[in-house]
């Protein structure tokens, strides 16, 4: 699809490519490709951050003063474009795309003075503690409580999913402060360093073999007053804000592309066992036409939102749309590869990581070897950040007014 860009975005487009030629170096590509998982393990992160911080291209959507590019969201669209083209890892978003915007907009000075370097230089690593068993759709019914003792407050309960929580040395966290207030009213935003004895963190390995996420346990955790983003009471403001980010905070469209050019490149060599290669097989190849044009269908309406911001105006819940729709095709996309590579897509390799000196041997090649672990992995696309019913209950409300 052709998008008239201004000069000045061209000009910028080819300076974002001779960066990522220079600086996005092979074992990057080749890890960020070989990665089944959504996440990406800190050992790829932690080098492109750096690098991508030391350029000042790290904080895309945070604010000139706090260490963002200062991009237009037409600059950020064509540098994700960019970046995925290319086949750079995803970055940890937890720190970058969702507690840094809180903190720039609902921080104390003292708490960015605090918290906003150390997110961009990679010392602080976070995660996320939403979820509780029995809240998780619905949200606002979270139990996980934090008593105020003197200048601290003493956080006991327990959060579930908490993505890359084994990596993570701080938390920020929904908790209840007041069981007496409506629901929704009695809970506020902390953070909360892991590195105590009150926190304890166990695994969950997945279907795919992967350990992403977790089960964290806070038995009389500590952290101090300060620690508290906004008011008491004003958590449930600020975990919607969050969400809206969490949802279409990025530009999805791109990575979506690019992972069906690599699918489509792979069909060119993969026997269809009766026409040659699968390229020509006319129901593979109609299958990926149409999620082609699904995925540059999507990019418009991602486009279209971008325009509302530069507009000033702000996503709101559209961003619900974006997430429905990208999660979706990501999973149809999966589907897609999985197919392709017929039953050399079946390996589910145990070990991590699939890249590296250390990845196991695949059967056929290591395309092949990442179907399955994708495909499964990827289910979760339609469960974090809001359930597709959560998603679809949202537009419904919020969008078409119904
Ligand atoms: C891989 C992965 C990583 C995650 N990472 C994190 C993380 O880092 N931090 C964190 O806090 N959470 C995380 N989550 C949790 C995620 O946000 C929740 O799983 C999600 O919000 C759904 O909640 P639940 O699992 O409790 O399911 P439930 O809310 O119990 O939902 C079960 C089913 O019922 C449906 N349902 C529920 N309520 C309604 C309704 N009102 N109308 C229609 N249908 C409904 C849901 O759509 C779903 O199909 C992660 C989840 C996964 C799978």
């Amino acid at each position: 699809m052709d998008i008239d860009f201004a000069p000045a975005d061209i000009a910028f487009r080819d300076e974002v490519r001779a960066f990522l030629n220079a600086k996005l170096n092979a074992r990057l590509r080749e890890g960020a490709a070989n990665t089944p998982s959504v996440f990406v393990e800190p050992d790829l992160t932690r080098e492109w951050q750096a690098i991508l911080n030391q350029q000042g291209w790290l904080a895309t959507s945070w604010p000139q003063e706090y260490g963002g590019p200062g991009w237009t969201p037409v600059q950020k669209y064509i540098f994700e474009k960019e970046c995925a083209i290319a086949g750079a890892p995803s970055l940890p978003v937890l720190g970058l795309k969702l507690v840094g915007p809180v903190i720039c907009k609902f921080g104390t000075d003292e708490q960015k003075a605090r918290f906003l370097p150390r997110i961009l230089s990679g010392e602080d690593y976070w995660c996320q503690g939403y979820s509780e068993p029995g809240s998780g759709s619905d949200l606002a019914a979270l139990k996980t409580k934090a008593e105020r003792r003197g200048d601290t407050y003493v956080i006991d309960g327990t959060k579930l999913w908490t993505t890359h929580a084994h990596h993570a040395n701080w938390i920020f966290a929904l908790v209840r402060t007041d069981s007496t207030a409506r629901k929704q009213q009695g809970i506020s935003f902390l953070l909360i360093p892991m590195d105590q004895p009150g926190v304890t963190v166990t695994p969950i390995v997945t279907m795919a073999n992967d350990h992403e996420v977790n089960q964290t346990f806070f038995d009389n955790a500590v952290t101090g007053l300060e620690n508290r983003i906004g008011e008491e009471g004003q958590g449930w403001t600020i975990a919607k804000y969050l969400l809206e980010n969490e949802r279409g905070g990025s530009c999805a469209a791109p990575a979506l592309l690019a992972e069906l050019d690599r699918i489509e490149d792979f069909s060119r060599s993969e026997p269809s066992g009766v026409n040659g290669a699968m390229i020509h097989d006319s129901a593979f190849a109609q299958r990926l036409a149409r999620l082609r044009l699904e995925a540059e269908a999507f990019e418009v309406t991602e486009l279209r939102i971008l325009a509302e911001l530069v507009k000033g105006r702000p996503a709101g819940p559209q961003t619900s749309l974006v997430k429905l729709i990208s999660a979706n095709l990501r999973q149809a996309i999966n589907v897609l590869a999985l197919d392709l590579f017929a039953y050399e897509g079946l390996q589910l390799p145990l070990s991590r990581p699939l890249y590296g000196n250390e990845a196991p041997e695949p059967v056929g090649s290591r395309a092949a070897q990442l179907a399955l672990p994708t495909y499964l992995n990827g289910r979760a696309w339609t469960i974090f950040g809001g359930t597709d019913e959560v998603q679809k209950t949202i537009i419904a409300k919020q969008v078409l007014g119904l």
